[in-house]
């Protein structure tokens, strides 16, 4: 092996690309079908013409070795359970009737049946659906679909790899399936789920693949001994097989850390590292254990998950460092390249100088390309593609919006004080009871109220200048009354406006902040035939104008009640968007919370008693590592603590947090030190409230007594039980009541119900407590 050779054979690929097509073809063929305006076989051939597409134009860029089986009419984790054979009891008789329809069961539900869980894939924004597992589930392969489109893609003439997920993520990703034991551990199943992974491998042998690609994201993650140990079975096991491709086991959003040397050690003829985030980690790691002698590997270079432009050079040094660590060195994305939008040549609204420091999906392939040309011929083959490219970076480096001096005059400036709270707790807490004087367990909502089809009728008439701003405000204008008078008559105690005017609690503020951009196609996979499109953080962070004061005093100004400001958090600002990749997350959180803290100021000044702060993603980017995690909530709770920190002491600081599970971050929630945090509960009883209580918690709460992600009202009784149960935990004087989230999904006469049913339910409790 001499680094020469290595260098020679370096070959471009992808793990992944995104599905949808360039005008979302895949969601309209999908969702018209689920309607049943388009066939099971037009929807088939939509299907299989935007593959053909994307390998062409893949192969047509400069791509050696394409993608298949990364397709998805929904997701890749059902798609492997139904390879697996390993379909829930509920959906057997759907999947029998007719294998498209069971499988839009499994993913959706139906009206008798619900659908699999659905969680986030590892700490990016797409959602999987959770394989339910237990000690009688029976594996048969079913290898069709990846076999077909293997042969598709061979048929057209391309050297193709099939993408899998892999057995120990597969497996490490499920939970107990309904009726199994809480505590049964999926991966027990791994020695009878091997066989069915052997039994695909040979099929795609024999359908003519020579390599393949088993995805293991998760042992990226902190892993037991045991784990290791069965991740280390599982390849010396597969690798032994005769009947098989050349199997390379891919890892990425993380350093592969004490998993590298279990694969390096195992019987597979190539391993895919991340080396964007994780780059210095698993470069160290790779050299410990002495590089990979006979072994093809391949770096993910190019960041899968981010939208700025490569440092070629920088790509290149470190392939340069990896020639002599492997038997062959290819180049890739870090990730499959479904985590960002297509192409960034559509962008018409985004100045040029600004898109060129863009990278989509598209010119992410053609970055890769051009990398493992520089590596293969030297970097002499690419002097164009370098100079574009150091041109790109100079102007983003130098630009103004990069580097705004108010900005960074402004949080250079920042002190420890001023992420703090003027007095503590207890004396802030007596000013608030003084000017808000609220009953004991207080009813309020989380934020939004039902976003009506008048209202999204509004914001299309505005787009389309069918209606000017004024007549738009009209309208927003008139459903705050509504929302107003509701909430008044319904006896809630502190009010909402209800978020009217928001298309979405991120983008709404991002498209009012300086330094951010929007795009108009730069949608990314959420769920399913759910597209979302992140903005951008591309420069420095500053507000020009309030955002929500006037929607805020309107609101106020129809009631005697407290009116509560809502904005959303600067961790979830920066958990919902592309961050910068220039500077340390935690700056980019800075900058934004300081936008933010204007904002709250102006809210308090304009008279607003009550803001709430929302954080609902503080507990998803959590890092994936457990020893990085205390740098990022040190940051993150900063950041809010700068965002709420000047206000008065009679001001009433809320926050709210959903969709998780919050007992490993209540020391970062207690950190925050807002008077009152939301949190989603209703599903797991009161579960959070015995987490606070079991910390020591010592401010207010309100865990959601109404389930919100349901259509189903609770009933006044059903909340008064819950109340109960977080009476237990909570003492009254410091119990909120409330929904576990926003209202925005919700239909009007649901939400009416849900409602007057929880004010009731306090109202019952409030008559049980003793009297003080
Ligand atoms: N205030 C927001 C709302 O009610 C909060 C949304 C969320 O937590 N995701 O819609
Ligand atoms: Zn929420």
């Amino acid at each position: 092996m001499t680094p020469k050779s290595a260098a020679a054979a370096a070959r471009a690929t992808v793990y992944g690309y995104p599905r949808q097509g360039p005008n979302r073809e895949l969601k309209k063929a999908i969702e018209g079908y689920w309607k049943g305006r388009v066939t099971a076989d037009a929807l088939r051939a939509t299907a299989a013409e935007l593959r053909g597409a994307t390998w062409k134009q893949l192969a047509g860029a400069g791509i050696d070795e394409v993608p298949t089986g990364d397709f998805s009419y929904y997701d890749h984790v059902l798609d492997t359970t139904v390879m697996v054979g390993a379909i829930p009891d509920r959906h057997r008789d759907a999947v029998a009737a007719d294998p498209l329809d069971g499988y839009f069961a499994m993913a959706r539900g139906t009206q008798d049946v619900a659908p699999l869980e659905m969680t986030k894939w590892f700490d990016t924004n797409y959602h999987y659906l959770v394989p339910e597992l237990g000690p009688d589930t029976v594996f048969t392969a079913d290898s069709a679909k990846q076999v077909a489109e293997l042969t598709e893609a061979l048929a057209l003439g391309l050297a193709a790899r099939p993408v899998l997920v892999g057995p120990v993520t597969y497996l490490l990703l499920a939970k107990p399936a309904p009726g199994a034991p809480a505590d049964f551990e999926p991966l027990t199943l791994l020695d009878r789920l091997l066989p069915v992974y052997a039994e695909v491998l040979a099929d795609l042998r024999a359908a003519g693949a020579e390599w393949a690609q088993l995805d293991e994201p998760a042992l990226v993650q902190d892993r037991t001994p045991a784990e290791l140990n069965a991740a280390g079975r599982a390849y010396r096991d597969l690798g032994a097989l005769a009947d098989r491709p050349k199997l390379l086991v891919a890892s990425y959003f993380d350093r592969l850390g004490e998993a590298l040397p279990v694969l390096a050690k195992a019987p597979v003829e190539g391993l895919a590292l991340d080396f964007t985030e994780a780059a210095a980690a698993n470069l160290d790691a790779l050299a410990a254990v002495g590089g990979l002698p006979r072994k093809r590997l391949i770096a993910g270079v190019v960041s899968g998950r981010n939208i700025w432009v490569n440092d070629l050079e920088k790509s290149l040094a470190r392939l340069g460092t990896l020639l002599g660590l492997a038997d062959r060195v290819d180049v890739a994305a870090s990730c499959s390249l479904l985590h960002v939008p297509l192409d960034a040549t559509g962008e018409r609204d985004i100045a040029p100088q600004i898109l060129r420091w863009l990278a989509f999906a598209r010119q992410k392939t053609a970055e890769i390309v051009t990398l493992a040309k520089g590596l293969a011929r030297g970097t002499d083959t690419i002097t164009a593609e370098l100079a574009a490219n150091r041109a790109a970076l100079a102007s983003r480096a130098n630009s103004p919006i990069t580097r705004d001096p108010a900005v960074r005059a402004r949080t250079g400036a920042v002190t420890e004080a001023d992420a703090r709270r003027s007095q503590p707790y207890a004396e802030r807490a007596a000013a608030q009871r003084d000017r808000l004087r609220l009953p004991l367990l207080p009813t309020t909502t989380i934020g939004s109220f039902p976003q009506t089809g008048e209202l999204r009728t509004a914001r299309a008439d505005l787009r389309a200048g069918r209606i000017d701003t004024a007549g738009y405000e009209e309208r927003v204008k008139a459903e705050i009354q509504e929302v107003i008078s509701f909430q008044e008559k319904t006896g809630l105690d502190v009010l909402v406006h209800g978020e009217a005017e928001r298309n979405d609690m991120v983008q709404y503020f991002a498209e009012q902040l300086t330094g951010y951009l929007a795009t108009q196609h730069g949608w990314v996979q959420s769920y399913g035939t759910r597209y979302v499109r992140p903005p951008i953080l591309a420069g420095d962070i500053s507000r020009p104008e309030p955002m929500t004061v006037r929607w805020t005093a309107y609101a106020q100004s129809l009631t005697d009640r407290p009116v509560k400001g809502m904005l959303t958090g600067p961790v979830t600002m920066l958990a919902w968007s592309f961050v910068r990749d220039d500077q340390p997350l935690g700056d980019t959180a800075r900058q934004v919370a300081l936008a933010l803290r204007d904002e709250v100021g102006d809210l308090e000044a304009a008279g607003t008693s009550v803001i709430q702060v929302d954080e609902p993603a503080l507990r998803e980017t959590l890092p994936l590592r457990t020893e990085d995690r205390p740098g990022y909530l040190s940051w993150a709770t900063e950041a809010f603590r700068l965002t709420t920190g000047g206000v008065r002491p009679g001001t009433q600081i809320h926050t709210h947090m959903c969709y998780a599970e919050f007992g490993d971050i209540v020391q970062a929630i207690d950190d925050l030190d807002a008077d009152v945090i939301s949190l989603e509960a209703a599903r797991s009883h009161m579960q959070v409230a015995r987490e606070l209580a079991a910390h020591g918690y010592p401010r207010e709460a309100g865990p959601g007594v109404y389930d919100i992600h349901s259509p189903r009202v609770p009933s006044a009784l059903e909340a008064a039980e819950l109340l109960r149960t977080g009476l237990r935990a909570i003492p009254a004087e410091r119990l909120w009541v409330n929904p576990d989230c926003g209202l925005k999904t919700r239909g009007w006469p649901e939400t009416r119900s849900a409602l007057e049913n929880l004010v009731t339910a306090a109202r019952t409790v409030r008559g049980e407590l003793p009297a003080s």
